[in-house]
């Protein structure tokens, strides 16, 4: 399926738009999510993968504080393999699922010592087929730990891209795959940081605040706000005058 030249269009002014808002110095290491903060700090490939299991169905905050309890006192594969399941649950407790969060976290870290001496693979393929690792984390781990160009698709990524008109899509799994398609590849590393960014901060899952929102033209979800009901009674109101 080709990109039509006013999609292209508008992805450009989306990511330009979003860029000056979130990423005005087009760094990922000035992120806000909590893998970029992890990435800005340690720029290891290891922590972004725990991290990224630590964060499934949890709160950004939350994931940032158990990272960072977790990454105190276990840094490497191998600490982690060795470590006891219960300590594990204790440091990661504060986000959802955290004994079966910690089992997972122990269960990978011995993977990657028995397959890949401790370090942890670069391509995709690869990274899918260790355990606890789907689409997402792979491709948060490639372009948060790797810098390579991914769309890892979560949640705010997937609502935001249906709102925006760029996907007509009912899972992230089909977004992701979507969106790989008719993104320009020069975008990639940057859209999950910026649409995650964007659905937490304006285009929220329950009251988005559209009048604060650039792209209320071609949004497809604006059109069933209050703000455009409100606009369309005033338009009529002038034009029965
Ligand atoms: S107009 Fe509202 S719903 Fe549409 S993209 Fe902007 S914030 Fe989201």
């Amino acid at each position: 399926m080709t990109t039509s030249a006013s999609t292209r269009k508008r992805i450009g002014t989306i990511v330009r738009d979003l860029s000056r808002r979130y990423l005005p110095e087009g760094d990922l290491h000035a992120g806000e999510t909590a893998l970029a903060k992890i990435v800005a700090e340690t720029e290891d490939p290891f922590k972004v993968l725990i991290s990224t299991i630590l964060s499934q169905r949890t709160r950004d905050e939350m994931t940032e504080i158990a990272s960072r309890q977790l990454f105190s006192k276990y840094e490497t594969p191998a600490e982690l393999a060795a470590a006891d399941a219960g300590d594990v649950e204790r440091l990661i407790k504060p986000v959802g699922f955290y004994r079966q969060k910690a089992r997972q976290i122990v269960s990978v870290s011995r993977t990657l010592l028995d397959r890949y001496q401790g370090t942890v693979p670069r391509t995709y393929e690869e990274l899918i087929e260790l355990p606890q690792v789907g689409p997402k984390t792979a491709n948060c781990v490639l372009v948060y730990g790797f810098g390579v160009p991914r769309i890892p698709t979560d949640t705010h990524v997937h609502r935001v891209s249906n709102r925006l008109g760029l996907v007509r899509t009912k899972t992230p799994e089909a977004t992701e795959r979507r969106l790989m398609r008719i993104v320009p590849k020069e975008y990639w590393l940057h859209i999950n940081e910026l649409f995650i960014r964007f659905g937490k901060d304006l285009c929220r899952p329950i009251g988005p605040r559209c009048p604060q929102c650039s792209f209320t033209s071609f949004c497809r979800f604006y059109p069933r706000t209050k703000w455009s009901r409100d606009a369309r009674r005033r338009r009529d109101k002038t034009a029965r005058r």
